[in-house]
């Protein structure tokens, strides 16, 4: 059997989209992913479905896998022909043991390829303003392990060498030695006056930064609970420029949202969260299912042409019913001369993935509205109508366009049906008030969580509630939850809109 080939590749910092673009390509290509502690999981949504997928924790303790297990791993897998992709946090090279990883391949006649990542160090910079080279103060940069400093015989470490260092020290895998770190410079001859800085999850919204004296940093950071992975920076760059730290003033920076779609809605909406500096959390309550195969689709696709209107009010309806296009090996041209309305812009924004552009959407985004909106844009007396959406949907816009004189055919794509998953989690982050947002997109992911999430913990919780529209403000009303938001705009980005503006009025804190 031919060999098969192995990429190791550095999965960035933290940010899964901080991994560069050809370290995604291969993720994409490879039968067998091996990922470790550091490297996060939000990038296995990069590899293709039938990947296998091997996590090789390595921590000091039980239920970790060695080095030498994980060298093992290597070559059986390549060996089996296949492409395998060795993922490990920030660069490879950095820190890594990458050469003993390179060495076993290359004993064992394995192909292989390094991709470089953005090292922990260098996105501390990015992220915290604290520049690891100044053309003022710091012309060098060291990078240092912490872990070998206490209690090896023969360090590496030359510490009389780093006290006398003009320009920044940074330390790796440092937390649990900081005190030693910090009172070893010293006692070599540093001013322990001399700046430092730790920080903790950089590029995560979980990013902590803690600065004092080197010695009382130790302390501080003792007192602030930081935990590693975190890196340790001394030397004048550690008195940074607040003014240049813009993540943590992202708007929602630090909160954690809970996001309640299905599976695929809720990876969009957590990509929004991350912009904004929010920490996501992914519950998903609902399950879209296509009807498509139905009868009563397939019939109005046959007769498509003779419809004068033809009305999307989903991005899921769109792209289901694009997907069964293709099935039947058809494209947008069917739509010929009818006119299309989308209920909003981002409805209008996935036709247009397709190449068709909305002729109408209303300035309120709600069916209420479409329906309201749309006979006084056209004249819709004896028009043939085609509405494309959810079982689920109510019958309010069906009768505002028969009102208008319209002749509608109500036919539905896809249905949501419950998700039950595990929920144990959750309800402990609720209880113990870490959960800042939990988020509502539609009354039928209303009803998948609180099916799951008793009503009672939410409202006695800290946890705040947002919803993005009327509809689905109005389920979550009847189940006796208190709403403490509603979008104006009613969107994903018009939901998480509202909530900034919670924190701008200090509605929410
Ligand atoms: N190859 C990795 C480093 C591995 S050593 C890289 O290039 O970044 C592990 C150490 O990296 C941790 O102990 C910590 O010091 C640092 N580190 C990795 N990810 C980090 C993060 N998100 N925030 C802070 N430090 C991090």
């Amino acid at each position: 059997m031919a060999k098969g080939f192995v990429y190791l590749v550095g999965a960035g910092p933290g940010r899964a989209d901080l991994i560069t673009v050809h370290g995604a390509e291969v993720l994409k290509e490879a039968d067998c992913v091996i990922y470790d502690k550091l490297a996060n999981p939000a990038l296995l949504k990069f590899t293709g479905k039938d990947a296998e997928i091997i996590h090789v924790p390595k921590r000091i303790g039980k239920g970790s896998a060695t080095q030498e297990q994980i060298n093992k791993l290597l070559v059986e897998k390549a060996s089996g022909g296949k492409t395998v992709v060795r993922l490990k946090g920030g660069d490879p090279c950095i820190f890594g043991r990458v050469a003993e990883e390179l060495v076993v391949l290359a004993e064992a006649g394995i192909d292989f390829e390094i991709v470089p990542g953005v090292t922990a160090a260098v996105a501390v910079s990015s992220y915290t303003g604290i520049m690891l080279t100044d053309r003022e103060y710091s012309s060098q940069v060291v990078f240092v392990t912490g872990r070998e400093a206490e209690g090896k015989q023969d360090s590496n470490i030359d510490w009389s060498l780093l006290a006398k260092f003009s320009g920044t020290i940074v330390f790796y895998m440092g937390v649990g030695n900081l005190d030693f770190i910090a009172k070893r410079l010293i006692e070599n001859g540093m001013n322990k006056e001399t700046p430092a800085a730790v920080i903790q999850n950089v590029t995560f919204p979980s990013q902590k930064i803690v600065k004092a004296p080197l010695d009382q940093i130790s302390y501080q950071c003792e007192q602030q609970g930081i935990e590693p992975p975190a890196i340790i920076v001394i030397g004048a760059a550690a008195d940074s420029d607040a003014r240049l730290e813009w993540f943590s003033k992202k708007p929602l920076f630090g909160k954690n949202i809970v996001v309640t779609r299905d599976v695929v809605g809720n990876a969009d909406f957590a990509a929004k969260v991350i912009n904004c500096g929010g920490n996501p959390q992914e519950f998903a309550t609902i399950k879209i299912k296509p009807l498509t195969h139905k009868n009563e689709f397939v019939r109005a696709l046959a007769k498509i042409n003779s419809y004068d209107w033809i009305i999307f009010t989903s991005g899921n309806g769109v792209a289901i019913f694009f997907e069964a296009l293709q099935d039947l090996g058809k494209d947008a041209r069917i739509f010929s001369s009818s006119k299309i309305a989308a209920i909003g812009d981002r409805t209008a924004a996935k036709l247009n993935e397709f190449g068709i552009k909305a002729d109408f959407v209303p300035s309120v985004f709600t069916s209420e509205q479409l329906g309201k909106q749309l006979p006084g844009f056209a004249n819709l007396k004896n028009k043939k109508i085609l509405l494309l959406r959810s079982e689920l949907a109510s019958n309010e816009l069906v009768e505002l366009l028969t009102e208008a004189g319209a002749e509608v055919d109500n036919v539905s794509v896809y249905t949501a049906e419950e998700e039950k998953g595990e929920s144990s989690w959750l309800v402990e982050e609720i209880s113990k008030g870490i959960v800042h947002w939990l988020t509502f997109t539609s009354p039928s992911s209303v009803d998948g969580f609180f099916n799951q999430v008793p009503c009672d913990l939410v409202n006695k919780s800290k946890a705040k509630v947002a919803s993005i529209g009327p509809v689905t403000t109005e389920r979550l009303k009847e189940l006796g939850v208190a709403v403490d938001v509603t979008a104006t705009e009613h969107t994903i980005d018009g939901l998480l809109d509202a909530i900034e503006e919670c924190y701008k009025s200090r509605l929410a804190n």
